[in-house]
């Protein structure tokens, strides 16, 4: 059995850069405390629970003495605020491409602008953006989602009051769905809206990493991806595998692969989120050759 590897995968700069910091600074003797998992990987949580860094749900379980990290993802200048209002020192490892969306989402709404963001409103991302993109923002995976937003806000619709609209996008979106929102907003809005700017804010390491995962799937008899189960963009990746019709296995640790499922193929592919670890993708590798060779 032939193993190959997708041509793009595993961690973006980002996420490496922000646990990068993390260590950095445990090495130093800070006590870190993350606003969120860092990343969304049990395996990588572990590792950094190892050196003392743990996983906290906001500022108010940051102890005295303690640092808190703003992961990746980034965070709503509120939380900036506070951290300062309550003397909490703070490292930030917003991603520098978040930070660019942050940044056009405040510049927008600064300038008149409707702030649209195609996102997870849950997402800890997309909160983050949402804190810089003035209070008549709103957010959503699609446009019906969108507009529930608006109305749990007393809005009859996202665009109400705007003549002016910016429509900006959650780093991890799928290249495809950018396109059917765009599309699909143009349907929607009247002809009162003058103006629509639309950015592509999706992150190029997670819009390769889709083709190179496609290519793969046509080129196997079966692919394994590997990535924790509540990484969105592992999913994704799944998704697309699967779509190209070749069995798709999704997994957090090579001890979940089971040998029937390689029974008669010739060739597997391996595939791996922007979340997930090179050890685990090794791990992976080195089980599945001990199943081709029993
Ligand atoms: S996926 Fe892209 S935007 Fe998100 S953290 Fe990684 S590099 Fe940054």
């Amino acid at each position: 059995m032939e193993i190959v590897l997708a041509e793009e995968m595993g961690f973006c700069q980002g996420v490496r850069r922000a646990i990068d910091m993390a260590e950095q600074a445990a090495r130093r003797g800070d006590v870190v405390r993350t606003l969120g998992e860092l990343v969304h990987n049990p395996q990588v949580v572990e590792r950094l629970e190892a050196v003392g860094i743990r996983v906290v749900g906001g500022l108010e379980e940051v102890g005295p003495g303690e640092v808190a990290l703003v992961t990746a993802h980034g965070a709503a200048p509120a939380v900036f605020s506070e951290a300062r209002k309550k003397g909490i020192p703070l490292l930030d490892a917003t991603c520098p491409l978040v930070e660019r969306v942050q940044r056009l989402a405040q510049e927008m709404a600064q300038a008149g602008y409707g702030v649209l963001i195609c996102g997870d409103p849950e997402h800890a991302e997309v909160r983050g953006i949402l804190g810089y993109a003035g209070k008549s923002a709103a957010a959503g995976r699609t446009l019906e989602e969108l507009r529930e937003f608006a109305r749990r806000q007393g809005r009859e619709e996202p665009w109400t009051g705007h003549h002016r609209l910016a429509v900006l996008f959650q780093t991890t979106q799928r290249e495809q769905v950018y396109r059917t929102f765009v599309a699909e907003l143009m349907q929607a809005i009247p002809p009162s809206i003058r103006e629509l700017r639309v950015w592509n804010t999706v992150c190029a390491a997670v819009a390769r990493r889709e083709p190179a995962a496609r290519r793969l799937a046509r080129a196997v008899d079966a692919v394994v991806v590997v990535g924790g189960r509540q990484s969105a963009n592992t999913r994704h990746l799944a998704e697309t595998c699967a779509a190209e019709g070749v069995p798709t296995y999704s997994i957090e640790r090579a001890e979940e692969l089971r040998p029937e499922w390689f029974l008669g193929k010739q060739r597997v592919g391996v595939t791996a989120g922007t979340s997930t670890p090179d050890e685990a993708v090794i791990q992976v590798v080195e089980r599945l050759r001990a199943i081709a060779i029993p």
